[in-house]
């Protein structure tokens, strides 16, 4: 099916096994097409059209509860330079982004994992682990553009877009449902997300990877960092991960396959935006 100018294709179980770029909106029955139109918005950061099953306020209401549950589960570090080290980075790619006059939380949580996330409502968590890899704090600003991406992107909003829509609560007339919070979106949404930890998980698409690493070297380089350490942040997670072998691989990895053509990309982006010959 195509929706808001992308291919969906779902699998038996409805799950979204792969989406590429269309021109037109077609074989859509007519319920659809009446979500396909009053479900897309652009984005204002990206200019691309996206589905919005779910209103801004109720992604951010979820993520708000995900994050204090996440703060619950893991310890939290109060080491004074950690925590201002990735408040200062943090709050220079958040003003990089175009939103330094929102609030911002920054939290360290003391585990070895290698993992960062941030949440709708610009909820950030960075993991000690991760820290011991990000030596420099370009590095650490080159993970965190790239979530900040993930925010002005739009993508978890366009993620669970996707997921309402492919559960076929998506048709015309369960749209009014799917905008005005009931118990079955409410539950399909909460999926969506799952619960704890497991929010940081949530899958982004191979496309909205790509334009999170778009992003975030843009950020990076706006803040005044350097865009191949973006590189070299990539290569650093994919030696650790090989240190680490397939006992214990970087968590970040999981979410951010850290393949040669993601490197690859990366670079072209950079010397087509003429920000460093890499
Ligand atoms: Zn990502």
């Amino acid at each position: 099916m195509h929706i808001c100018n992308h291919r969906i294709e779902t699998d038996e179980t409805g799950s979204i096994v792969r989406m590429s770029r269309r021109d037109i909106i077609q074989g859509l029955a007519a319920g659809t097409i009446a979500v396909a139109t009053a479900g897309c918005v652009t984005n204002p950061e990206t200019g691309r059209l996206q589905l919005a099953l779910a209103s801004d306020s109720q992604v951010a209401q979820l993520a708000a509860a995900s994050w204090d549950e996440q703060k619950k589960a893991e310890p939290i570090s109060r080491d004074p330079a950690a925590n201002r080290r990735l408040q200062n980075v943090g709050t220079r790619i958040a003003q990089a982004s175009g939103r330094g006059n929102e609030n911002w939380e920054f939290v360290v949580f003391d585990t070895p994992a290698v993992n960062a996330f941030v949440l709708p409502g610009n909820h950030v968590g960075f993991y000690k682990g991760l820290m011991d890899i990000t030596v420099e704090d370009d590095h650490m600003a080159a993970v965190l553009g790239h979530e900040v991406g993930h925010v002005t992107g739009g993508h978890v909003r366009e993620r669970v877009s996707q997921q309402i829509f492919a559960s076929g609560l998506g048709t015309a007339a369960s749209l009014g449902a799917a905008i005005r919070p009931d118990s079955r979106t409410a539950g399909l949404i909460g999926a969506a997300f799952g619960i704890g930890s497991q929010v940081v998980l949530l899958k982004f698409s191979r496309d909205q990877e790509a334009e999170a690493d778009r992003l975030g070297v843009d950020y990076m380089v706006r803040a005044g960092y350097k865009a191949p350490k973006s590189i070299e942040l990539w290569e650093r997670m994919a030696a650790a991960a090989a240190k680490a072998g397939s006992q214990r691989p970087p968590e970040f990895l999981s979410t951010h396959p850290s393949e040669a053509t993601r490197i690859e990309n990366l670079r072209r982006y950079i010397n087509s935006k003429g920000y460093a010959v890499v």
